[in-house]
């Protein structure tokens, strides 16, 4: 069941702050395309706060069952039973139960008519070090008023339970009348109503807002029962449909922000790593599932569990793609042996000192060659990027940034000390790719409520941390494909000669073990004889990484237990002994190829290759994928982010140190940093008329006075030391941004150059702040 709200803002808000018990609660307002949007955190907080007001109301007091709903004893409500929780357990969560009810960001309807000059950014992060203090983080961030934004509260079932919980929410939402830091004192007033909601099975004639409160009236207010027709039997008779198994590269295009929390959380810093296990789309599956299915039912509950536990689904991790105009191409993360120039990084091609593979090269040089011919003594280190199955040597990044949250106690208000989280998570509008094996395709299609009567098959999935909070939605598009290729270019028998060295590399982490159950932390020559079969006759060299693996299944209530894995691009370089019968030990070696080795397959780890194409420069290599429209990123959206991007390296490579917050001029600098602001549309050529000017003393007294009390008339920007080297700075920034604008097109050129001053303005603001 969808839920979509509006929100009217009335007057001006401010926002930066969060409510409610425990919300982690995202102080950034300005989304990659620099548009305002209320992270489903906020939203979150607003929906505890609009319960707990209505669960006070004293029609409702039968309803107040624990900490949460305003009574006394437990914090949380203990009962397993779905239907005896107060209505804030039931539907945001507890220890005990999990919160099934996901909210999304909320987004500005119209953007086309947001005025970008109406949006003032304080930002008190210190761009330079990308963090900020503490105290800092409450800087307003003000919005212009009178604006909608929309968003969704989703359930993936729509039984009754969730019925009487969606009229439970929409009558919460109705309490809230206020929204932002400054509520308190009459800003931000807002009004929140329901306007759409699916299935279409749920409207009836009429205002559906209205349908919602009178149900809400019947169950909660009434304590009586309501009435709908289950559906249940549908999904019952689909279930005995005949069955294939079915390969597909799994493509994943981020919607939102991604948190996948590594294991080495430090404090209250959450690290994001820079793929997607395949044991967490197994779990993103598995959710999806179990929150549409009915698990105590034994049909469901068995094909489930084929499925998920048993090994129906056979998931490879997700690696970040290549990404050229409308193709993608997989990655691999690049072989341990590949080493590269410490100082000079990466392929000749795109600079670098060049990578090559030693894995079969008994004599590893322990410097840059290139580096040795000019007299320079430089050590080699492993590339350590991703890879792509691409004719041209390139190497592939994610895009990721930094954000900042807190927690808010919601007694006092206030946030708590320590309670300051910095997560890094991945960028949204980027592609992974992976391959995903599935034994039963029409239970699977079935259990997950997908339609696969056209063709393509794309859905919605939300993984990792904090997936209801504004975080981790994803677009899975199912690519039917020659998976074994996906990550090896082409078939072995292109790639081996077994007379000569062979070099094995390991795709995804593999977790082997010995016959007692110890796991393997390296590799050599005893234990590759065990896992080809085959007599070596000889070892040239060995890259070995080892590290820690958690478990999925936080779903069924299995402990999670922790595995030691060799990671992925560990290789090592080998001969086998002459034998006769070569085609045997090819197939021997295709199989471990499609089988993969070790422990927990079909959660991606163990994928192996012999020789891959990469140490032959991926030649003969074909693996383009054209992505369907639906998968595509728009180009505007692109455009800005990438701007904004390069825009913002630009402004920190450029204007650094102290020249704009120096005690002297300090106030002024605000006032220039204001007027940039307050002016962003104007053309360039105006603004640096200004600027050229500013030696005038009348002219940036009178500019600067008629934003700014002005203390001492000094000649500001005519000082020739620190105020006449800022202004030769900026004149050069708006002589870089009108050549950077130059290429762009009419009709984004001007929203990029308005959010292009502003970024400015910002950046001297920030500059200036961190030294308060
Ligand atoms: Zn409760
Ligand atoms: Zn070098």
């Amino acid at each position: 069941m969808n839920l979509t709200f509006r929100i009217s803002i009335l007057s001006d808000y401010h926002i930066g702050a969060g409510y409610g018990k425990g919300v982690i609660d995202s102080v950034i307002l300005k989304d990659k395309d620099g548009l305002p949007t209320i992270r489903g955190t906020t939203l979150t907080g607003l929906l505890r706060q609009g319960m707990w007001e209505l669960l006070q109301l004293n029609l409702l007091s039968g309803h107040r069952k624990c900490g949460q709903s305003g009574a006394s004893g437990n914090s949380y409500c203990i009962d397993d039973d779905r239907g005896s929780l107060c209505p804030v357990c039931r539907i945001l969560g507890s220890p005990k139960h999990p919160k099934i009810w996901k909210i999304s960001s909320a987004r500005v309807e119209k953007p086309s008519i947001l005025k970008s000059g109406k949006i003032l950014w304080r930002n008190r992060v210190n761009p330079r070090i990308r963090t900020a203090e503490e105290r800092k983080l409450f800087s307003e961030e003000t919005l212009g008023g009178k604006m909608d934004f929309s968003f969704t509260v989703a359930n993936e079932s729509d039984d009754k339970d969730a019925l009487e919980e969606a009229a439970f929410i929409v009558a919460a939402f109705r309490m809230i009348r206020n929204i932002g830091a400054s509520r308190r004192r009459g800003k931000g007033q807002c009004r929140f109503h329901l306007i759409n909601i699916s299935p279409d099975s749920f409207k009836e004639d009429g205002d559906i807002e209205n349908k919602m409160l009178e149900i809400f009236k019947i169950k909660w207010l009434e304590n009586k029962e309501i009435n709908i027709i289950e559906k249940d039997e549908q999904i019952n008779q689909k279930l005995e449909k005949f069955s294939a198994k079915k390969s597909f590269n799994l493509i994943l295009l981020t919607k939102e922000p991604l948190l996948i929390a590594s294991r080495n959380e430090s404090g209250n810093r959450f690290q994001s790593i820079d793929y997607i296990p395949g044991y967490t789309i197994l779990g993103a599956l598995a959710w999806k599932v179990a929150n549409k299915c009915d698990l105590t039912e034994e049909t469901i509950y068995n094909k489930f569990i084929r499925l998920f536990r048993r090994g129906g689904i056979k998931v490879s991790p997700l690696y970040p793609c290549l990404r050229i105009y409308d193709d993608i191409y997989p990655t691999v993360p690049s072989p341990l042996d590949f080493l590269t120039c410490k100082l000079y990084l990466g392929f000749k091609e795109n600079g670098g000192h060049g990578v090559k593979g030693f894995a079969i090269d008994k004599d590893e040089p322990k410097k840059c060659n290139e580096c040795l011919n000019e007299g320079l003594e430089t050590p080699l280190e492993p590339l350590n990027k991703f890879v792509p199955l691409y004719p041209e040597p390139k190497t592939v990044d994610v895009d990721k940034r930094e954000e900042m949250h807190i927690t808010i106690d919601p007694k006092t208000g206030r946030t708590r000390t320590g309670d300051l989280f910095s997560y890094t998570v991945i960028e949204s509008g980027q592609y992974f790719m992976g391959t995903i094996e599935i034994e039963n395709w029409d239970d699977f299609v079935n259990l997950c409520g997908i339609d696969d009567s056209q063709g393509a098959v794309s859905f919605e999935l939300r993984i990792g941390k904090a997936s209801s909070r504004g975080y981790g939605l994803g677009q899975v598009w199912l690519n039917e494909a020659d998976t074994q290729i996906t990550f090896l270019g082409k078939p072995i028998e292109k790639r081996i000669n077994l007379t000569q060295p062979i070099t094995m590399t390991l795709i995804t982490d593999t977790i082997l073990v010995d016959r007692w159950g110890r796991f393997y932390s390296t590799l050599n020559k005893e234990i590759l004889e065990q896992i080809l079969g085959v007599e070596v006759e000889e070892v040239f060299n060995t890259y070995v990484k080892t590290k820690n693996i958690d478990g999925f299944n936080a779903h069924l209530g299995l402990p999670k237990w922790r595995d030691c894995a060799i990671a992925a691009g560990t290789s090592i370089g080998f001969k086998i002994k002459d034998v006769e019968s070569n085609n045997e030990i090819i197939e021997r070696f295709k199989e471990l190829e499609e089988r993969g080795i070790g422990l927990r397959r079909n959660e991606g780890f163990g994928r192996v290759a012999f020789n891959h194409p990469l140490y032959d420069k991926n030649k003969d290599v074909s693996v383009r994928i054209n992505l369907p429209e639906y998968m595509r990123v728009s180009r505007r959206e692109e455009k800005i982010k990438n701007f904004e991007r390069r825009w913002h390296n630009y402004l920190t490579e450029n204007l650094k140190g102290d020249t704009f917050s120096q005690d002297e001029w300090r106030d002024e600098w605000r006032a220039v940093s204001r007027w940039l602001r307050e002016n962003s549309k104007m053309a360039i050529d105006d603004i640096t008329g200004m600027f050229r000017d500013f030696h005038r003393p009348e002219k940036i007294i009178d500019m600067v006075a008629s934003k700014q009390p002005h203390r001492e008339k000094k000649i500001f920007l005519n000082d020739e030391s620190k105020g006449k080297y800022g202004q030769d700075l900026l004149m050069k920034v708006f002589e870089e941004l009108s050549n950077k604008l130059k290429n762009e097109n009419d009709t984004i050129r001007e929203y990029l150059k308005t959010r292009a001053i502003e970024m400015l303005a910002d950046y001297i603001e920030s500059l200036r702040e961190v030294e308060e």
